[in-house]
């Protein structure tokens, strides 16, 4: 079923009884040609590109609970490509050219909103870093603009301008950069994957893999075995739970990540707002609710909750960057499974298991990352042969000394 303008008028008509179920819920088959392990975003957009792009049969994502019930629907749905390494610029910025027309892709509102984003500086180092990122966006074909501080104050006159411990001294705005309606890119590509032939089984958990002489040949699950050609593990923050299954131990750690959510207020925030002296982003949602997060929670944990130091550290940043939301209530706030990898890059890469595909170490920017990850693990699945925007992504990068440290953290993933 297409969604239209004409379809809504029909069904508006008709008593809204035409409407099908977004996707089927069918039951495993015993073979596949390829499983994809985690219903997220990430597997989800894998199994929509192999089956669209790629022109792949017989897919299977299984999702131990339900579709949107991990990271994709509970990140603060931010949007960018301004990184300044070109290992991570040219795929961040091919994942925005997939989210400018990924709605007509999929045939589906994904709500995306190109508002803008503004990472302030507040010391003149900071400046010079951002020119330098900034111009690192330009050659890689993305936007940015360095503005000062009357060009922050144009667009959000009500910060801290004046009297802050940490004064504004301007801003690196990349205009293409803003939000999109999480859960809403679950539900798009599942359907889209759905209606491609893409089995989607939820409530159906990978207990492990079914390896002989270093090839995978299925996985074993609450459903009972299931054969594959290929699997494709995409699980965000149970990467190492998973992967320990089949005998690795990943360069990565989890962590939880805290999100916010307010009260409705009146539009206020027209764009992105990141702070430049603390850890602190900021949205509007189309409802008012301002959207905030801020540090992970800095100890491995692999339960979905976080703990109130956090709390006080994203409210703090909060309000020295805009004292006027002091007043504003807390509504909701919620964790995250984050997989933080050791220099703050993803893998998306083969393993050393023949028939076994890894994708992960997202670390916070897993969302903007859904479209192009996909489609990336996708190609890799599918050929043998890594993306182009995403050949640095290896495993033995580590092993290598080819580290992709966007923030020259080193191996601190609580840093990154
Ligand atoms: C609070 C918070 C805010 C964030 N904000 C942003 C942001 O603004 N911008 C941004 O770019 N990124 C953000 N991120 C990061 C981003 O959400 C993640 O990197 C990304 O969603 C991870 O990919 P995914 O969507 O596939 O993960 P998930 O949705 O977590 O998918 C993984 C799935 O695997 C399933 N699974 C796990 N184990 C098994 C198993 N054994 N068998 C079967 N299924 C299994 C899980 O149930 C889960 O559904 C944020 C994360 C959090 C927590």
């Amino acid at each position: 079923m297409r969604y239209s303008g004409l379809k809504i008028l029909k069904e508006a008509f008709s008593g809204h009884k035409g409407w099908a179920p977004v996707w089927r819920n069918p039951e495993p088959k015993s073979n596949y040609d390829f499983i994809i392990i985690g219903g997220g975003g990430h597997g989800l957009a894998t199994a929509y590109y192999l089956a669209s792009t790629f022109k792949k049969a017989q897919i299977a994502v299984l999702e131990k609970g339900w579709i949107g019930g991990g990271n994709v629907g509970r990140n603060t749905t931010i949007i960018r490509s301004n990184y300044l390494m070109h290992e991570n610029e040219g795929f961040y910025e091919f994942a925005l050219q997939l989210w400018e027309k990924q709605e007509r892709d999929l045939n589906y509102n994904t709500m995306v909103s190109q508002r803008g984003i503004i990472n302030l500086y507040h010391t003149d180092a900071q400046r010079d870093a951002f020119a330098r990122r900034g111009n690192s966006m330009i050659l890689n074909g993305a936007d940015a603009v360095l503005l000062d501080a009357e060009g922050v104050k144009s667009k959000y006159p009500f910060l801290n301008f004046d009297n802050a411990r940490f004064p504004i001294r301007g801003g690196l705005w990349q205009p293409r950069g803003g939000t999109v309606r999480h859960d809403a890119v679950a539900w798009g590509y599942a359907r889209a994957a759905d209606l491609r032939g893409v089995d989607i089984i939820q409530n159906c958990e990978v207990t492990g893999f079914d390896i002989k002489n270093g090839k995978c040949l299925g996985v074993q699950t609450t459903k009972g075995s299931i054969k594959a050609k290929k699997v494709g593990v995409s699980v965000a923050g149970s990467s190492s739970r998973v992967m320990a299954m089949a005998g690795m131990r990943l360069p990565i750690e989890t962590h939880v990540l805290q999100a916010f959510v307010s009260e409705g207020l009146k539009p206020v925030i027209p764009g992105v707002l990141t702070y430049g002296a603390g850890h602190f982003y900021v949205s509007q949602s189309d409802k008012g609710g301002l959207v905030f997060g801020g540090d992970i929670d800095g100890y491995n944990s692999y339960a979905q909750r976080g703990n109130l130091p956090v709390v006080e550290d994203v409210a703090e940043g909060g309000v020295s960057l805009m004292p006027m939301i002091g007043k504003a209530r807390l509504l909701r706030m919620w964790g995250g499974l984050i997989d933080m990898s050791m220099d703050g890059s993803p893998i998306i890469d083969k393993t050393q298991i023949d028939g076994l595909y890894f994708n992960g170490g997202w670390c916070y920017g897993g969302f903007k990352a859904t479209p192009a990850a996909g489609y990336c693990f996708a190609q890799l699945l599918a050929t043998d042969r890594p993306h182009e925007t995403a050949k640095h992504f290896r495993f033995d990068r580590f092993e290598r000394g080819r580290m992709i440290d966007e923030k020259g953290q080193g191996a601190q993933p609580n840093l990154h």
